[in-house]
């Protein structure tokens, strides 16, 4: 596996790249940094005008060990990317990722899964339920 530095350089790169053809969104110039001060369920945040994404390294490690490294990233940082892109909105957030996240990776992926995993519960129903019956995707 390539060393941690270049392999957060090349997800960075994928997503920019991808967010450009995907949603014509040119990303600013941004850091990563790994942190250990994090509780368990804190994956990663960025502060309000920073261009700075922190990860919680301990998270971090145990999808390295796992062989998940790339897929962990590319979720956890796009997901940042796109608050820093100015989607304030948690859950249309969470939306947006999955979607690109389906069509990079497949269902099959551990990047689907764990994007699924964030995913707001009020979505999931609602990608269910087009599934099933082929609804419209809105709900009153
Ligand atoms: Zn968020």
């Amino acid at each position: 596996m390539p060393a941690l530095g270049i392999l957060i350089d090349i997800v960075l790169e994928d997503i920019k790249e991808d967010l450009k053809r995907k949603l014509g969104k040119e990303v600013p110039s941004i850091s990563v940094k790994l942190v250990d001060y994090l509780p368990p369920h804190i994956l990663a945040y960025v502060r309000a005008n920073d261009y700075t994404i922190y990860v919680n390294s301990q998270q971090y490690m145990r999808a390295r060990e796992l062989g998940f490294e790339y897929d962990y990233l590319y979720v956890l940082l796009l997901h940042e990317i796109l608050h820093i892109l100015g989607i304030a909105d948690e859950r249309e957030v969470r939306r947006i990722d999955l979607e690109l996240i389906e069509e990079k990776f497949g269902e099959e992926s551990f990047a689907y899964r764990f994007a699924l995993e964030l995913l707001d519960p009020r979505d999931l129903y609602l990608k269910g339920s087009q599934r099933l019956g082929g609804k419209p995707n809105t709900f009153m």
